[in-house]
């Protein structure tokens, strides 16, 4: 066993949560979510387990999403469950503490921040630094950051969508927005309920979105049988449903992002978004791999979209690239304060 420890990079995302060890590779892929006995307050699983429990728990348990909408919601339940994953990779006698930097919501405030950095250290980490996830997303997804040239990243996650024009290794215009991933689930649920009179739960109306839905006109409509419950008799009932039904219930959220991307376009230099407008968007996140949705924001911003091929791991990968340089890290990390 090699006892020396390797540097880590963390993706805290509000819903799932990645660690990669340098030279391991990324060895921890977990949804960011705690059940929590009620009565007693324990803590019964974290991560997939507790994910597993969501919508469907019984009266004395709860499942907990502890950063939510780009917040830390409940403090208490991130740091167990950051605990629980930091101890999940690194070895229990520590000869050489690990350094680690660490992806937080840009909706987290200084204070938590501060508490963050506090939980990684209790956890073994000898030096903790805080870097942008927008930042880390373009590094990871390999845009070119350090030149002079502007580029843009789009990171669309559970609870945010992170948007950010780089240039010279810096972050020049940002924006978080709270629609994302979770607010298409919204979306669906309530297209079932007005259209059907059928309740879903939030679990169910993420498998439709990653089955079936598609941002822009998809050239293969699927249908879908979806369980549920019959708004007006309260028996279980099903329905199925179609592409294309999924597709314009989505509509008004992505309208949103959309909305947010010309936004921050209006606020870029003209010299980076001519640039832009040239290398054209990258996207990362879970969201980003809603099917056709490169198409459907190259339509609606007239800028060509791209899908990083690594969507999901772009933070990871570039918060674990900056570890290889650590004093533009420590640059980048204290400019944060
Ligand atoms: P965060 O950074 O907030 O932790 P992620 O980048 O892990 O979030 O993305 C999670 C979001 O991506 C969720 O809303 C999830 O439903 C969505 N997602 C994951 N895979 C797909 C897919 N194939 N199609 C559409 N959405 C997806
Ligand atoms: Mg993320």
């Amino acid at each position: 066993m090699n006892l020396f420890v390797k540097d880590i990079a963390i993706d805290l995302g509000t819903t799932n949560t990645l660690i990669q060890v340098k030279g391991r590779g990324i060895v921890l892929r977990e949804p960011s979510v705690v059940a929590i006995n009620n009565i007693t307050s324990q803590v019964l699983f974290i991560g997939e387990k507790a994910k597993e429990m969501l919508g469907r728990t019984p009266d004395n348990i709860m499942a907990v999403v502890p950063l939510q909408n780009g917040v830390i919601a409940d403090f208490n339940a991130t740091k167990l469950m950051l605990m629980d994953f930091m101890n999940k990779v690194l070895p229990k006698s520590l000869f050489n503490r690990p350094r680690v930097v660490i992806c937080v919501p840009s909706g987290v405030t200084d204070v938590e921040e501060r508490a963050v950095e506090e939980v990684v250290r209790a956890a073994g980490a000898k030096d903790v630094f805080l870097m942008e996830a927008p930042l880390a997303a373009a590094i990871g997804a390999g845009l070119k950051v350090d030149r002079p040239e502007g580029s843009m990243i789009v990171d669309i996650g559970g609870g945010t969508t992170e948007i950010a024009v780089l240039s010279l290794g810096g972050l020049v215009v940002t924006k978080s927005v709270k629609v994302a991933g979770d607010k298409i689930d919204y979306a669906i649920i309530e297209y079932m309920k007005k259209q059907y009179g059928l309740y879903i739960g939030k679990t169910t109306a993420e498998e439709i979105k990653i089955k079936i839905g598609a941002a822009y006109n998809s050239m293969t409509e699927e249908k879908m049988r979806v369980k549920g419950r019959d708004l007006s008799t309260g028996l279980p009932e099903n329905v199925i449903v179609t592409t294309s039904e999924i597709m314009n219930a989505m509509q008004e959220v992505l309208e949103e992002i959309v909305d947010a991307i010309r936004k921050i376009l209006e606020c870029t230099p003209p010299e980076l978004a001519s640039d832009i407008m040239e290398q054209g968007i990258m996207l990362t996140g879970g969201g980003a791999l809603l099917k056709n949705i490169d198409t459907y924001i190259t339509k609606k911003t007239g800028i060509p979209a791209h899908v990083s091929d690594k969507a999901l791991d772009a933070v990871t990968i570039g918060a674990g690239l900056a570890l290889d340089n650590i004093d533009v890290l420590k640059k980048i990390s204290s400019s944060r304060k």
